[in-house]
């Protein structure tokens, strides 16, 4: 299985988690949760990136298995209220270099809600992030939305597209069309935004090479700034999964590698730079060295990927700082209700130890071409992942998925096809 990638931050140990350019060609570790001095972790004094979930969508996809609903009554104002209110308590320790709105589909909220959530950030000096990204279904793009977005600070939009094939999205319950995508797009660019996402999906039942070689083509010839392409997974209590188990179809490993293949492939030829498992971005430095990002890759997302803290808001949103791993409630009336009387809306909270935490930090930052610079590691965990690691190491490297490389191990391409199970080698869970 190809490794997968989503938009929300990761949940926890399982590693199918995984979204403004700062400069060009940013050292890999920069964004880095805290240093290491004297053996301890010296954290930032405050919080630098903010996630924030918006559980609403128009309708339920065949393959989802993010929170969302699709929002009724009076849900979505008091979901609002609700979140104001949990900015409001996260405030004084935030100040946020990346915000990304994902869900669900923030681009559903109305414009009256957006004006009230971007004011409040204004009101709480949440606003100025370097990069602040918000996820847009091309049903639900209006030039009126995208102007208010525009003028609070949202620099980068990214279009959950999946497909230019109309019978696939019709094979996936998506709510838009193939025109809305052309359409959507343009709107945003006439709206001013210079930094887009697309995000793709391949290995879907029914989606043959030739077809991925034409939504390729077709989604390339737009010219967007970044990509990110999942391969389909069948998670539990989806639609899509409950076909594959009545026999509907069989999933085909050699067409999603092949499709892959492609992907990386195509992507490159057309002059985006791989630099994640999933994601490519394009970038204003002609020549990038080994040890530089391209300048559109999402920063959001590299935090993540190099163990940052990072705060979570929203129905099912993941937190972790310092340290402590937080999750929010997977019920908005119940997440609301918390916030109501003042509360945060903790479902569960863990402090991990620094040996687990180091082993997630390598296992995610493998899933960056970069790899993992050993100085740089050791600067973010405390641990020496040659010693530490050393007898997983070698075995990547005798499956053909890891190369040592002076300076840094790296998963090769083949790795990162498998980067999951590479990933669970590398961990060394709290018992
Ligand atoms: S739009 Fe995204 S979050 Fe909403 S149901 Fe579809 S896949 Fe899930």
């Amino acid at each position: 299985m190809i490794g997968t990638v989503s938009s929300s931050p990761p949940s926890g140990p399982g590693l199918s988690a995984s979204p403004r350019p700062e400069s060009p060609g940013a050292a890999a570790g920069e964004l880095a949760a805290g240093t290491v001095a004297g053996g301890q972790v010296v954290w930032e004094p405050v919080v630098r990136h903010l996630y924030v979930h918006v559980p609403f969508c128009a309708h339920k996809c065949e393959y989802c298995a993010f929170f969302s609903e699709v929002p009724s009554g009076d849900l979505m104002a008091r979901y609002v209220a609700a979140l104001s209110r949990e900015l409001a308590l996260v405030a004084p320790d935030l100040r946020p270099r990346t915000v990304y709105f994902g869900g669900g589909t923030p681009s559903l909220l109305p414009l009256r809600h957006w004006e009230t959530l971007l004011r409040q950030m204004e009101r709480l000096n949440l606003l100025g992030a370097e990069e602040f990204t918000v996820e847009c279904n091309p049903a639900t793009v209006s030039a009126d939305k995208a102007r208010l977005l525009r003028d609070y600070g949202v620099n980068r939009l990214s279009l959950g597209v999946q497909s230019l094939d109309e019978a696939l999205l019709d094979r996936l319950g998506r709510v838009h069309s193939r025109a809305q995508v052309f359409d959507s797009f343009d709107c945003l660019r006439r709206a001013g935004f210079a930094n887009l996402n697309l995000d793709l999906m391949f290995a879907i039942p029914g989606q043959s090479l030739e077809v991925w070689r034409r939504t390729l083509a077709d989604a390339l010839a737009l010219g967007s700034e970044h990509l990110s392409c999942y391969e389909v997974i069948y998670e539990e209590d989806t639609p899509l999964f409950a076909q594959l188990g009545a026999g509907q179809f069989a999933v085909d490993e050699d067409l999603a590698c092949a499709q892959y293949d492609l992907l990386v492939e195509t992507a490159t030829r057309a002059g985006y730079h791989p630099y994640e498992i999933a994601n490519f971005a394009r970038s204003s430095t002609p020549t990038l060295t080994d040890l530089e990002l391209p300048s559109f890759a999402c920063r959001h997302n590299v935090n993540y990927w190099r163990g940052g803290s990072f705060y979570g808001l929203g129905p099912s949103a993941t937190s972790y700082v310092r340290g402590e791993r937080t999750r929010n409630w997977a019920n908005t009336p119940l997440y609301c209700g918390q916030l109501e009387r003042d509360r945060r809306a903790f479902e569960s909270r863990e402090t991990l130890s620094p040996r687990a935490r180091a082993a997630e930090t390598a296992a995610f930052g493998l899933r960056m071409n970069l790899g993992w610079p050993y100085a740089d590691f050791t600067a973010v965990t405390g641990f020496d992942l040659r010693s530490e690691w050393a007898e997983d190491l070698d075995w990547l490297v005798a499956q053909g998925w890891g190369e040592r490389q002076p300076d840094r191990f790296r998963l090769t391409r083949q790795g990162l096809r498998f980067a999951d199970l590479a990933a669970e080698r590398l961990l060394r869970p709290d018992r």
